[in-house]
């Protein structure tokens, strides 16, 4: 019997593919405007995994397919849009990665309140000798405020890290949760006017862009702190370069950027901005689970017509 055809368009996790090839055929393209596939090819797609963009022309050109597998918690990349107007299943990488990006939020928190890389390159840069100190961190995180925007899977494992930090915590998302009892703020504003520290854990969707802008900035304060380890795309970056500069807002934390790989140039030169490569998943041992998780997908969805992990705005069973 002939193997069910998976398409993989552009890089994704070797491990991926290993599981893959084991069990189907895998039809491995560019990824470019329209796929490189003939006619024959095509019709036989029956599964996709991918690693960022799936365009929604793709799934037209691919009649037979049932299914995509998203790596990583944010499928904003892949149009679900479309793929559930075509009955398309698309699965996503939840949970496998939420301690993981809740332990870099807090490294990143504290390396910018404390100033930790700054300290570390001075070592390096031989700058430690006798009599000399690197100066005292103009922030501590000791009695601080922090902010969670977003308070999901991993908003609230950021969260459980805070508590033996003893900060005080409160959160904005658009829906209370009855039970928990830090704060809740149905506003941005009113969170940001609440405390001193944001930290931005929301996926990306129309109702999320730029919504951390100047006005946000401006109420978090010359001792505000920001980190940033949800999606680029919610913050104003002219707005927070100019109130980094100015002092309007303290220091920020970022490990996520609007165009990714570009990262405004003004921010190297900024000391008050701690940045990392979009790496709060990038272990060996959390990628490699989100890479079963994408196999497994595709494995249970053709062994039992539902797969592991669906995202919610599309089909979850055959
Ligand atoms: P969840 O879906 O579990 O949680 C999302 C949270 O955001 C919920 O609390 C939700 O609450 C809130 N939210 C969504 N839209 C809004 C809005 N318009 N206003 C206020 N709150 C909102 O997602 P995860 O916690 O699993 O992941 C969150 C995001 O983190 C991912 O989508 C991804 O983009 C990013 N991420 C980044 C990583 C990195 O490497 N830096 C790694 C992993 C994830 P409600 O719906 O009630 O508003």
């Amino acid at each position: 019997m002939s193997r069910i055809a998976i398409l993989v368009p552009g890089k994704i996790h070797e491990r991926v593919l290993a599981t893959l090839k084991d069990r189907f055929e895998v039809v491995a393209v560019e990824k470019s405007e329209t796929l490189e596939l003939d006619a024959e090819t095509a019709n036989r797609i029956r599964g996709a995994a991918v690693s960022g963009a799936f365009a929604g022309r793709w799934m037209d050109q691919l009649p037979s397919l049932e299914v995509i597998a998203s790596f990583g918690v944010g499928y904003d990349a892949v149009d679900v849009k479309h793929a559930a107007e075509k009955g398309i299943v698309v699965t996503n990488t939840p949970d496998v990665l939420n301690d993981e990006v809740a332990d870099t939020a807090i490294g990143l928190l504290l390396n910018t309140v404390r100033e930790l890389p700054r300290a570390e390159n001075w070592l390096r840069e031989g700058h430690w000798t006798p009599g000399s100190a690197y100066p005292l961190s103009r922030f501590s995180l000791k009695g601080r405020h922090v902010g969670l925007y977003g308070l999901g899977r991993i908003g609230q494992e950021i969260a459980r890290r805070l508590e033996p930090f003893k900060v005080k915590i409160s959160y904005h998302t658009r829906t209370i949760h009855p039970d928990i009892t830090y704060d809740y703020h149905p506003t941005l504003k009113g969170l940001a006017e609440a405390v001193d520290t944001l930290i931005a854990i929301v996926p990306k969707t129309p109702h999320t862009h730029k919504t951390i802008d100047a006005e946000i900035l401006s109420a978090l304060g010359p001792d505000g702190i920001l980190i940033n380890v949800g999606r680029g795309w919610t913050v104003d970056e002219a707005a927070l370069v100019s109130a980094l500069k100015s002092g309007a807002l303290g220091a920020a934390g970022l490990d996520v950027f609007y165009d990714e790989p570009v990262v405004p140039a003004e921010l190297f030169s900024l000391p008050n901005a701690v940045l990392l490569p979009h790496v709060a998943s990038a272990s060996i041992p959390t990628r490699n689970a989100m890479a079963d998780l994408v196999a497994g997908n595709l494995i249970e969805w053709f062994d039992k017509g539902r797969p592991l992990t669906p995202v919610s705005e599309t089909p979850s069973a055959r």
